[in-house]
């Protein structure tokens, strides 16, 4: 593919959550970007909330790429360690979902992750560099703990915990110390402040869990704070470029991750970026939901493959992702959902027509000319809204050597991810998995229509039409989008 870069590429500008400020990235490493993304906690199904931070961590992932820098991105599994409850009470949510499902916990852990992936592969998300499983290392957890545990932790009967008035300037991140943090103090018992946190957690007395592994604080399996700090520092070293996660880890997981590494690494201000760990820290705002639906505890909540089941195609809710600012609140909606699919399957067809051409050197400006704003629009922070514009405009452009245009689809989607070239349009079309299409059906009394017509054996054409219309097919003759049909109502 001829891959094409403006002459004066914009400089790369995010917005880091730790100076609420945008900021020009400046890789730890010349030539490479780092990035850390917290995973999933795999004792459940994601829901599509959680679907979008990877299709933001994905995006920044792409946009690094195309800016050249060689990228490492690691995305986690958090296996252990994660509580119910963000107030270090309660169970651990993968021994509490075994319980229930009656399997072992590694069992579950195994078919989330499974099913995690798959969605991620739906989505057009881009594998990283390496999966970090947190079970895998347990050891250096322990070893990063015996580090810090002297002079920043204080042992309790429930586990050993980190002292958040031993690091200057504890928080910064969250910026507010929130009623909940407030809450806190109340939950376990001996805590010294509200935000105290634990490293490791004991098995109480008299109890096994399924994952446990001996400690010098006794038998028992980490924190869940610990293990992105120690996952991250294996496998990036630090400081590392970018961490990213939902807006939701600004208030308590990052700074405590922050924290730990402020420790581990000789308690230096925040000040200098360099001792929080990453140079960065960037988070998507929440996918919201009215209709209640997001929350895991609500029953049938809503993941990918439901909105397979109602025929949407999941590159779908990648664009509906991509049409607002990561950092912008997203509200999702089935009305929302399809108006955006018209706008994929719109765009997939103008593309279309360059589908089969080489692609070449771009030499005409009004390309160069897109293309640079595109490259100023991502790198404006990842606005991904403006970006989208930008390629429907090239997309739509008559008159225009197909190679050349060929060639800058090519580099505007793999930034974008949205397989434009590749996606078939057949596949755009809502297949609901309630209703029985027989496709094959349909499209042999459409080519019978066909054949009527031009044969102008319009009593026939208009015949089979209505034999499509009572099967609930509606036939879209003369539509701009050029699609042959769709089922009645989508
Ligand atoms: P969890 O499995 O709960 O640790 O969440 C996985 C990722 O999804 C984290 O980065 C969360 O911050 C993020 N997340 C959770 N809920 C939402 C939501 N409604 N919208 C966007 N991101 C979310
Ligand atoms: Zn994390």
């Amino acid at each position: 593919m001829g891959a094409v870069m403006t002459d004066v590429p914009a400089p790369l500008r995010l917005f880091n959550s730790l100076t609420r400020q945008l900021e020009d990235f400046q890789p730890v490493h010349a030539g490479e970007a780092r990035v850390y993304s917290c995973g999933p906690t795999v004792y459940n199904y994601q829901h599509v909330g959680n679907m979008r931070a990877y299709v933001f961590a994905d995006t920044l992932g792409r946009t690094l790429s195309f800016k050249g820098y060689k990228l490492r991105h690691i995305i986690n599994i958090t296996d252990v360690g994660h509580l119910i409850s963000d107030a270090d009470a309660g169970d651990d949510k993968m021994e509490k979902a075994a319980a229930s499902q009656g399997k072992s916990a590694w069992d579950i852990a195994a078919f989330y992750t499974t099913e995690f992936k798959r969605d991620l592969g739906w989505l057009g998300v881009r594998d990283p560099a390496k999966w970090t499983v947190a079970t895998d290392y347990v050891p250096r957890m322990i070893e990063f703990a015996k580090r810090i545990a002297d002079t920043h932790c204080y042992e309790l009967d429930s586990g050993l915990y980190f002292d958040v008035s031993t690091v200057a300037d504890y928080g910064r991140l969250a910026r507010a110390v929130t009623d909940e943090g407030e809450a806190r103090i109340e939950e376990v018992e001996g805590k010294r402040h509200a935000a105290d946190f634990a490293i490791w957690r004991k098995t109480p007395p008299g109890e096994t869990r399924q994952m446990e592994w001996d400690s010098p604080w006794g038998r028992g399996a980490p924190g869940w704070h610990l293990e992105c700090s120690v996952m991250g520092e294996a496998e990036l070293g630090m400081p590392f470029d970018i961490h990213t996660g939902g807006i939701d880890h600004r208030e308590i997981h990052h700074p405590n991750e922050i924290a730990q590494n402020q420790a581990y690494h000789g308690c230096g201000s925040l000040d200098c970026a360099e001792h929080s760990g990453a140079r960065m820290w960037m988070h998507n705002n929440f996918l919201i939901d009215r209709g209640g639906k997001m929350s895991k505890s609500s029953g049938e909540f809503l993941r990918l493959q439901l909105l397979v089941d109602r025929g949407y195609h999941p590159l779908a809710y990648r664009m509906m992702c991509l049409q607002a600012h990561y950092r912008s609140e997203l509200e999702f909606s089935w009305e929302g959902l399809n108006a955006t699919l018209t706008r994929l399957k719109r765009l997939v067809m103008t593309a279309t027509p360059v589908r089969d051409a080489a692609a070449t050197e771009v030499a005409d400006h009004r390309l160069t000319d897109l293309l640079a704003k595109f490259d100023a629009a991502m790198s404006d922070d990842l606005n991904t809204a403006v970006a989208l514009t930008l390629v429907e405009e090239v997309a739509a452009m008559k008159k225009v050597d197909a190679g050349q245009k060929r060639s800058v689809l090519d580099t505007m989607d793999a930034v974008l991810g949205l397989q434009l070239l590749t996606v078939s349009r057949e596949n755009l079309r809502v297949r609901p998995k309630a209703a029985t299409i027989a496709e094959d059906d349909i499209e042999a009394t459409l080519k019978r229509r066909k054949d009527a017509r031009e044969a102008k054996d319009f009593a026939t054409s208009d015949a089979l039409r209505d034999d499509l219309v009572a099967a609930g097919i509606e036939v879209m003759d003369g539509d701009a989008l050029g699609w042959e049909w769709r089922l009645d109502g989508f």
